[in-house]
């Protein structure tokens, strides 16, 4: 064994290999190939770097470029300005200036940094601007984000970004106990790039993850939140959820109590985390119904009980569901809305609440106070659940018929709001009702009865109806 190396000098043997393939030519956008240009004409050297270089590789679209320069914030400004952009200043601190020229998108420009130690795994204590690209690249997380593209020098790969590309892993650059501890949510990121390419994590770098997770608890809600949207929003949540669930604990440790919580039913194989990945890896790009998908069974260890004829059954789970999801959602500062509509989902998710008939439709409308967009996520989260069951019950809600209903409800203008009779509050307080709750009930039960059936939405009827609500009193 020789002398020992320091993991500076790793990096610093590495970058002087020079650039690698060198000759692939990667198109760019041209405000983003002019940007280049500019800052070069004026001294500066300028690179394309990060998610965009990463995109191009998987050939996914992407508008966002990210430029690394040595020309400070300033010089970018005066560099930009004198071509005719629009710069603002979104994150001069850390040497970001944002660049938008008539009619493109922005660009992030960012000046060549290191980061320093940072004390609460959130913010780095110091940014240090250096002279280097290669530098620039060893700050960042992962190899497949560390890579940088200069037209007239090519593609500079110091960590071999390409080559985990090509076996789909997620490594990160340099020691990971220490990329970790210096900021903790790239533990995240890594769950989030694993979800949304379907990648592997190297396996030193999940022990590191595992090894620090508790670090999470450092970093700010917000950034937190982000990261598990776009891991929800991912084309392979379902694998990221089950293999990650572990490292997930500490920030969903509501998803720990799933794993392995096997379900005895003739209706499901999988257990609880295996079905609600597969319910959130169905549903469609709305976080609203991602949520939900997430959440709906949660309540289920809580609820289970067995009958002696060896079936499971979690009766009421729906509700302990919705109760643990507000709790959830809460502290990831979702607002007051998007906690209510999850939950009420949830709560709502369960199959036999909903038939494809125009008097059940239209009651759990009344549930859902009309709200139309509801009931579509609630279509959505119910079919979902149904396809994460064993293939029995895969098909327990028929979406189509039910949709179908739904429609046909809207297009005739069938009543199933307060404010769609053909009767209201004033006509009510001329027929001697008093102002105050009654009212509000008295509408209620004249709407039950007309979605039942027993009453048409006609203003006589209703009125003749009304009046025996006066009697009754
Ligand atoms: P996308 O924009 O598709 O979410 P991205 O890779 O561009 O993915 P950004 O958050 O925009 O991600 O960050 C741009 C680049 O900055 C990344 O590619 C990565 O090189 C670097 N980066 C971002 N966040 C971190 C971090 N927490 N630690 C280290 N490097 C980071
Ligand atoms: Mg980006």
């Amino acid at each position: 064994m020789g002398t020992q190396v320091t993991y500076r000098e790793v990096v610093k043997k590495r970058a002087e290999k020079g650039p690698l393939h060198a000759r692939i030519d990667i198109p760019l956008p041209d405000h983003a190939a002019s940007m280049i240009s500019f800052l070069e004409d004026a001294g500066f050297e300028a690179w394309v770097v990060g998610g965009y270089i990463r995109d191009y590789f998987l050939k996914r679209e992407t508008a966002d470029v990210d430029l690394a320069t040595n020309a400070v914030w300033p010089q970018v400004r005066d560099v930009a300005e004198s071509h005719g952009a629009r710069t603002f200043e979104t994150g001069v601190k850390h040497g970001t200036i944002t660049v938008v020229f008539p009619d493109c998108d922005p660009l992030e420009i960012t000046t060549f940094r290191k980061e320093g130690y940072y004390s609460d795994s959130r913010h780095p204590d110091d940014v240090e601007f250096v002279n280097s690209v290669y530098e620039d690249l060893a700050r960042r997380d992962f190899t497949i984000n560390a890579m940088a593209y200069n037209p007239a020098s090519g593609l500079l790969d110091p960590y071999g970004g390409y080559k985990d590309l090509r076996s789909k892993l997620i490594r990160v650059v340099g020691v990971a106990q220490e990329r970790f501890r210096e900021d903790a949510l790239r533990i995240l990121r890594a769950v989030r790039f694993s979800s949304t390419l379907g990648f592997e994590i190297e396996v030193f770098t999940f022990e590191a993850m595992m090894m620090n997770k508790w670090r999470l608890s450092n970093i700010s809600v917000e950034r937190i939140t982000r990261e598990l949207n776009q891991t929800l929003l991912g084309d392979h949540v379902h694998d990221a959820l089950v293999d990650n669930v572990e490292v997930l604990s500490y920030v969903l440790p509501e998803l720990v109590a799933c794993k392995g919580f096997a379900q005895k039913t003739t209706y499901h194989i999988y257990d609880v985390l295996e079905h609600t990945a597969y319910a959130v890896q169905h549903a469609a790009p709305s976080l609203l119904v991602k949520w939900a998908a997430l959440c709906h069974d949660l309540g289920k260890p809580g609820s289970a009980f067995f009958t002696p004829d060896g079936q499971e059954h979690f009766y009421g789970h729906s509700r302990l569901s919705a109760k643990i999801a507000q709790g959830m959602l809460r502290r990831f500062q979702f607002s007051d809305h998007f906690i209510n509509d999850v939950s009420r989902l949830v709560a709502l998710h369960d199959f036999k609440n909903l038939e494809p008939t125009r008097k059940s439709v239209k009651r759990m409308l009344r549930k859902l106070d009309g709200r139309e967009d509801l009931f579509w996520a609630l279509c959505e989260l119910k079919e979902v659940d149904a396809k994460a069951h064993a293939p029995i019950a895969a098909k327990r809600f028929d979406r189509e018929l039910t949709e179908r209903i739904f429609q046909e409800i809207l297009a005739e203008g069938e009543a199933f709001r307060i404010s769609d009779l053909e009767i209201d509050g004033a006509d009510l307080i001329d027929l001697g009702f008093e102002t105050g709750p009654q009212i509000g009930f008295v509408l209620d039960c004249l709407l039950n009865a007309v979605i039942d059936g027993e009453l048409e939405n006609e203003h006589e009827v209703l009125l003749d109806a009304a009046e025996l609500y006066l009697e009754e009193d």
